[in-house]
């Protein structure tokens, strides 16, 4: 090893920053799009229960097949379409390592969850990247059906993180036929969207379209880290070969499993969680300076003049902390700010008017 330190970093990684979603202890966290209401108690109740029968000696199942089955049965599949990952993202980065990396491309649409780019990075998979529109964060369409003909794997965010928009399906069903490779839909946030904005009624028709949900965001578990892919079974099976094969443990499989099986008593933390966007984003709007896009997630992208200082003041002087987006490529002086509680989303909104009175 002539001429290299000891603990010098592959040449390749070097500059690469952690993935650093700005958290800090505040009194009020909307940064990360977690559900602020929490899980309804009774499935609490039954988690908990579930949790104190878990063999913590073995191993777990490796591919978490009971789990896989109660999905399945879900969404109308079959088992050997789903696979489960720690959260979405060990999903994406195990996607990339397996049908990603040298000599292939992933297509993605910036502004977009920040993930996706650096595990290609990680993978040695070039990023084909076809922004989005400046104004309304609208997808160009022409430009992704003439780059999917090059790329590898597609990758479509609905409701898109951090703008809130959602893909149409119909169109995704057509991107699908013409595409070389595999088209994701990453769902994240389905469940706070419209009715009918998923894609996943075009599974079983489009050979190549995988669909990627957690648990992580209308159900509460973000804590857990648990999240799954329906995927055609070449994919399924790819991604098996190269995931670590605990990466799921036994306590996280018990609690999902329970979740899957109460999914019907988030249905009101859901519709509330949807009422108290649409009261967040009137309430912003309302404050002069303040642009607020439509939103589909359970968070808001929102625009203002000297969004860094709002962002800092929020934290520093009102203990509230939201994502800074104000010097990120194409999100100049935007801030994210996730649907929290009442009480919260009202603190959110004095603080932000008081500032931008001060501010301005
Ligand atoms: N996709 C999107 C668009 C996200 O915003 C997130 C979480 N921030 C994920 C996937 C992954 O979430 P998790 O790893 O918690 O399942």
């Amino acid at each position: 090893m002539a001429g290299k330190e000891p603990l010098s970093l592959r040449d390749d990684f070097v500059g690469i920053e952690p993935y650093d979603p700005g958290l800090c202890v505040q009194d009020v966290v909307l940064s990360a799009n977690e559900n602020s209401f929490g899980m309804p108690a009774e499935v609490r109740a039954a988690v908990l229960s579930a949790v104190s029968e878990v063999a913590f000696e073995r191993y777990p199942d490796p591919l978490a097949d009971a789990l896989r089955e109660d999905i399945a049965a879900w969404h109308g599949t079959d088992r050997r379409r789903v696979i489960v990952g720690n959260g979405g993202d060990e999903l994406i980065f195990d996607l990339l390592l397996a049908f990603g990396g040298p000599g292939r491309v992933l297509l993605d649409c910036p502004p977009t969850f920040s993930i996706y780019a650096l595990y290609a990075k990680l993978t040695g998979t070039e990023v084909c990247s076809i922004v989005r529109d400046a104004d309304d964060f609208s997808l160009d369409q022409a430009a992704i059906e003439a780059a999917a003909a090059n790329a590898d794997i597609v990758m479509l965010t609905s409701p898109n993180n951090p703008t809130g928009t959602l893909v149409d399906p119909a169109w995704v069903a057509s991107l699908a036929g013409l595409a070389r490779g595999i088209v994701v839909v990453d769902e994240a946030y389905i469940e706070f969207a419209e009715e009918d904005a998923s894609c996943v009624a075009l599974f079983d028709a489009c050979p190549n379209l995988v669909i990627l949900r957690t648990f992580s965001k209308a159900y509460a578990l973000a804590g857990v880290r648990c999240g799954y892919l329906l995927a055609p079974e070449a994919v399924v099976r790819g991604i098996a070969a190269v995931r670590q094969p605990y990466s799921v443990d036994a306590v996280s499989q018990a609690i999902a499993r329970t979740v899957v099986a109460h999914r019907d008593a988030y249905r009101p933390t859901i519709e509330a969680i949807k009422r108290q966007r649409e009261r967040l984003s009137n309430g912003l709007r309302e404050i002069e300076g303040v642009t607020v896009w439509p939103s589909e997630g359970n968070f808001l992208l929102v625009r203002m003049p000297r969004a860094r200082d709002v962002y800092e003041r929020l934290r520093d002087d009102f203990s509230i902390l939201v994502r800074d987006f104000s010097g990120a490529p194409f999100l100049k002086d935007c801030l994210r700010i996730s649907v929290g509680a009442p009480e919260e989303n009202d603190r959110v909104l004095s603080a932000v008017a008081l500032l931008r009175k001060e501010l301005s």
